[in-house]
């Protein structure tokens, strides 16, 4: 089994993992580290979840350790992430990772005072890690200067295209000088994903970890099938139960986390929801109030919970599905992290079988259904259109798997990565 030794880290670097109380290097560390301590691109699909932050954190601290800082100190690394809750933590993994280097870091992000992050980049620095409208705007300005940077991650670009932040990451990428070193982490690689890496990776080492849109197979998947007005009392069940010790909660919309918050509330379940309408100390608190323990439940939307870092996340429950089937597999990925397995329960309601049919597409597997709840609603399971059938089209198809009387799952597909759990009462009709 490889460790961190193996992978040539200097002993500044393996004291601190050692703190970090990490045992040995995941897959995408063992892929990653060693090309980008040979100097190599690298461009790598893999989530959050899989320790890809260190993956490109170490290498970084390393370049930095073993050739020290000129006197200017403009920054020589440059790390573009989407959220500012990413870019919080990631710089907060440089402070950890590099505490035996020196190496001075700092973080830049919308939606708070500038003027600390003006004063930081003022006092010099080796690492910047940034969200992609602040860094223009104090570039734009005069306060960033990135003439000097040797080393650029692009963190989570798929995220950064959902977000409508690729024109800016051109723009940042226009203002970095050529010869640099270049690594482009993507959880998924949509066709303009790929086009922007092929733009600036110099014959990258490829890595990947989850294959794309696959689901963590640690993840225990159900789907509940309720009605819309009985979702509330079947959520206050589940988050009752015993096992549930910290449960992320995915609604739709920042009104609706709001709304469920509150009502949760009433029902005397300590909950917090993030959203990107919430002040960032707001967001802060609530993340701290989940990560202690204080506050067990967190009502997220997707964009507020992408990259959310907190362990021990017991259950992923969809309370709405999502429409964007690959925000399935980021929202259960944050559950069953650094090894330890997990529960993802989607509850879904007569509006939503097309949204899950996606899913279940996209994942390549059908999700179980547990029918072992006081909501079970049979009359939205039948609702589950097929697949190849359209609109109003009642007549089965020959190959329909799920013809009418045809309790059980067929094909190919069914069995694959799934799970039977429940005593027979999964069924797909
Ligand atoms: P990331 O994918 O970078 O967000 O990391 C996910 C989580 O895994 C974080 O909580 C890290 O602290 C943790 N982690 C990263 N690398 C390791 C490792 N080699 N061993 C154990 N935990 C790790």
């Amino acid at each position: 089994m490889q460790t961190f030794e193996d992978l040539s880290l200097i002993s500044p670097l393996l004291r601190a993992l050692d703190a970090q109380d990490y045992q040995r290097p995941t897959p995408i560390q063992q892929q990653a580290i060693p090309p980008l301590l040979a100097g190599r691109d690298v461009l790598g699909c893999a989530q959050t979840g899989t320790g890809k932050t260190a993956a490109f954190a170490l290498p970084i601290l390393q370049r930095l350790a073993e050739a020290p800082p000129a006197k200017a100190r403009a920054p020589r690394a440059l790390v573009l992430t989407p959220t500012r809750e990413l870019a919080a933590q990631i710089d907060e993994s440089f402070r950890d990772y590099g505490r035996h280097v020196r190496a001075r870091h700092a973080v830049i992000f919308g939606g708070v005072n500038e003027k600390p992050q003006i004063r930081a980049l003022e006092r010099g620095l080796d690492i910047l890690v940034a969200t992609p409208g602040r860094l223009l705007d104090l570039l734009g300005r005069g306060y960033v200067d990135l003439r000097a940077v040797e080393l650029f991650v692009l963190d989570e670009a798929d995220r950064m295209l959902d977000m409508g932040f690729i024109h800016d990451v051109r723009k940042v990428l226009a203002a970095l000088p050529r010869d640099r070193q270049n690594l482009l982490f993507s959880a998924t690689m949509p066709p303009p994903i790929v086009e922007l890496a092929s733009s600036f990776l110099d014959n990258p080492a490829q890595i990947e970890v989850t294959p794309p849109a696959t689901t963590v197979e640690r993840i225990e998947q159900r789907v509940m099938f309720v009605e819309r007005q009985n979702k509330r009392a079947l959520l206050v069940s589940l988050l009752g139960g015993t096992d549930v010790d910290r449960a992320l909660v995915f609604t739709r919309t920042k009104h609706g986390a709001n709304r469920l918050a509150t009502q949760l509330d009433k029902a005397g379940i300590q909950a917090a929801a993030i959203h990107g309408n919430k002040s960032q100390s707001a967001r802060t608190r609530a993340l701290d109030g989940f990560r202690s323990g204080a506050i067990s439940v967190l009502i997220a939307t997707d964009i507020a919970a992408r990259g959310i870092d907190v362990d021990g996340i017991s259950h992923v429950v969809n309370y709405e599905l999502p429409n964007e089937p690959e925000s399935y597999v980021h929202r259960i990925g944050r559950t069953g992290r650094a090894g330890r397995s997990g529960v993802a329960i989607s509850l879904c309601d007569g509006t939503e079988t097309g949204y899950l049919r996606a899913i279940e597409r996209t994942i390549g597997q059908r999700i179980d259904v547990d029918e072992g709840h006081g909501y079970h609603a049979a009359a939205v399971v039948p609702g589950r259109p097929a697949p190849e059938r359209t609109r109003g089209d009642a007549t089965p198809r020959p190959n329909d798997a799920r013809r009418p009387g045809n309790g059980r799952r067929q094909g190919s597909r069914a069995s694959r990565g799934s799970r039977q759990r429940r005593s027979g009462s999964a069924g797909f009709r």
